[in-house]
C-alpha cells in the first residue's frame, strides 16, 4: 500500500445521527492531523464506496483534503458512517486513541 505521509479519520453522520442536522447537509468531520483544527467538507464519495469493515460501514479510500486553518492538504481516511447514538459512542471507544491525539 502506498500511503500518503498524513491521514486523520473522518466521520459521516446520517440517519438518526445527523437529525439535529439539515438533511441537505451531507459533511464528512475530521480533525487536522497538522494542527488540529476541526473542519468539515462536503461528503463527494456515494455511499455505495462505503463497506462493512471492523464493525463499522466505512470508506477505506477515503477523500483528500486541504485543512482551512493550516492550508496543508491531506487525506480524510477511512472516512466511518455512523447512523446512531449506539454506533457515535462505540466508535469513539475503537478511534479514541486517533481522536485523543489529533484534538491537541
Ligand atoms: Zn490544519
Amino acid at each position: 500500500m502506498n500511503k500518503p505521509s498524513l491521514e486523520t479519520v473522518g466521520v459521516r453522520y446520517t440517519g438518526w445521527a445527523a437529525l439535529n442536522r439539515d438533511p441537505l447537509e451531507d459533511h464528512v468531520e475530521y480533525t487536522c492531523p497538522h494542527c488540529g483544527a476541526r473542519g468539515a467538507k462536503s461528503a463527494r464519495r456515494p455511499r455505495s464506496a462505503y463497506h462493512f469493515s471492523d464493525g463499522f460501514v466505512q470508506d477505506l479510500q477515503g477523500e483528500a483534503t486541504t485543512c482551512r486553518n493550516c492550508k496543508q492538504s491531506f487525506r480524510v481516511s477511512p472516512v466511518v458512517m455512523l447512523h446512531d447514538q449506539d454506533e457515535k459512542r462505540r466508535f469513539k471507544a475503537v478511534f479514541s486513541a486517533d481522536l485523543e491525539v489529533s484534538s491537541n
